[in-house]
C-alpha cells in the first residue's frame, strides 16, 4: 500500500495524499472558491501564500500548500 506523500499514513484511494491531507486539500479547494467570491478574484498561488501566512491555518494544510507551491 502506497503512503502518503507528505506523512507516513496509508494511502486508501487513489490520490497522493492520506485521508487527513486529502481533507485539508479539500478544505483549501472550497476556501479558494470562497476566497474568489469575496475579493473578486485571487489567483491561485497569492492564496495559498496568503494562507500561509495566517496563524490560524492549520498545519496539515500548510504542508499541503508547500506541495503545491513545489517548496
Ligand atoms: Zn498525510
Amino acid at each position: 500500500m502506497n503512503t502518503c506523500k507528505l506523512c507516513d499514513n496509508n494511502i486508501e484511494n487513489k490520490g497522493k495524499f492520506c485521508i487527513y491531507h486529502n481533507n485539508a486539500l479539500d478544505n483549501l479547494n472550497s476556501g479558494y472558491v470562497i476566497w474568489k467570491n469575496r475579493v473578486d478574484y485571487i489567483e491561485r498561488e497569492q492564496y495559498l501564500k496568503t494562507l500561509l501566512e495566517i496563524s490560524t491555518t492549520g498545519t496539515l494544510v500548510k504542508q499541503v500548500i508547500m506541495d503545491e507551491l513545489g517548496r
